[in-house]
């Protein structure tokens, strides 16, 4: 067995496993078990000597907005807490590794492997809407992989509440994945999340990206979901369908008619698009990092919520010198 801490949180006491589940752009994500229940967790382990105050509030709004998301298509937050060096959050644990590993390896799925993908993601972001969250960074290596072959909606580091249906231009998320009006002046509402659904969705089917704005679809790909991609890659955030028009759309209709499935179609946030007016042009905010898949550094703008976490009863124990290795092992001290 690997080497191993505890850590005690708001809700149970937790051991930290040196087993390396993942690492994001903060900190690294370890194996993790409630000591109580005995069901094991993804912990992910942030030290926050090497952050700005910035990304502290960032982390911090990213926690807020996941704590309060209960959906089977979306990774629970367990619990979070904080001690003087580190931030924690406790998640469910998915142990099929993320869509985009899984298609790397399959190659492009065939349409019905990806529908019953897709119809999953398509309701974690149905009900991200129906709570005014953005999600801002939906992409093959945010949507997890559970035992059960079942999709969970990952990493809410840029997700963003919308304050009476607004949220202030800024430019965030993955350059492959992002809208026009995103790239062009930091426009968002909550079409830039079906335009990254559209990639997704593209993704699935090729392996690929559409190149150089064109979207070239593979033979073989069925006339209603050709239409269903380009819809939701149209480049006027007007036009671009909102998931419950997604779920109603004829391919999800060809597909349920076929599976018997019934797809929950309510609605999405009601005239959000039209309280916002057109899109306002502003600076560009930050620019891409170099990586096609890495996650775009913008400034974060908004509200954020600022307030530290629980910190009274967090505290690390077993061997303090075990926790510091493992840690220090991951860059994490
Ligand atoms: P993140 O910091 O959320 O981008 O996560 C970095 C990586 O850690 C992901 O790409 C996954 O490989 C892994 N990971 C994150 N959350 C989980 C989880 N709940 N279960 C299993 N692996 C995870």
């Amino acid at each position: 067995m690997s080497q191993q801490f505890q850590v005690k949180g708001t809700k149970s006491t937790y051991i930290i496993y040196d087993k390396v589940l993942g690492k994001g752009a903060y900190g690294v994500v370890l194996l993790a078990q409630d000591i109580n229940f005995g069901n094991q967790l993804a912990a992910k382990i942030i030290s926050k000597k090497s952050l700005s105050q910035i990304d502290i509030v960032n982390l911090r709004n990213e926690i807020n907005i996941q704590s309060n998301l209960y959906h089977p298509n979306i990774v629970t937050m367990i619990d979070a807490f904080e001690d003087n060096e580190y931030l924690y959050m406790l998640l469910e644990y998915c142990n099929g590794g993320c869509l985009f590993t899984k298609i790397q390896l399959s190659g492009p799925l065939r349409e019905d492997k990806a529908y019953k993908y897709f119809i999953q993601i398509v309701q974690a972001v149905q009900y991200l809407h129906q709570k005014n969250v953005l999600h801002r960074d939906i992409k093959l290596s945010n949507l997890l992989i559970n035992q059960e072959d079942q999709i969970k909606l990952a990493d809410f580091t840029w997700s963003t509440s919308l304050q009476m249906g607004y949220v202030a231009p800024q430019i965030c998320g993955t350059l492959e994945y992002m809208p026009p009006e995103v790239i062009q002046n930091g426009f968002q509402n909550e079409k830039l999340d079906i335009w990254s659904l559209g990639i997704v969705l593209y993704e699935m089917l090729h392996n690929d990206f559409p190149q150089n704005g064109l979207i070239f679809i593979r033979n073989g790909i069925s006339k209603e979901c050709k239409s269903l991609m380009k819809q939701m890659l149209e480049v006027d955030t007007y036009k671009r369908p909102s998931t419950s028009e997604v779920l109603s759309s004829q391919w999800v209709k060809k597909f349920q008619r076929n599976n018997g499935l019934i797809v929950n179609t309510c609605r999405s946030l009601s005239g959000l698009t039209d309280k916002l007016g057109s899109p306002r042009k502003i600076p560009l905010l930050g620019s891409p990092l170099g990586s096609p898949l890495r996650t775009v550094i913008g400034s974060p703008f908004g509200s954020p919520i600022t307030s530290p976490l629980n910190t009274s009863q967090q505290k690390c124990f077993g061997s303090k010198n075990v926790a510091k290795q493992i840690l220090s092992t991951h860059k994490l001290s």
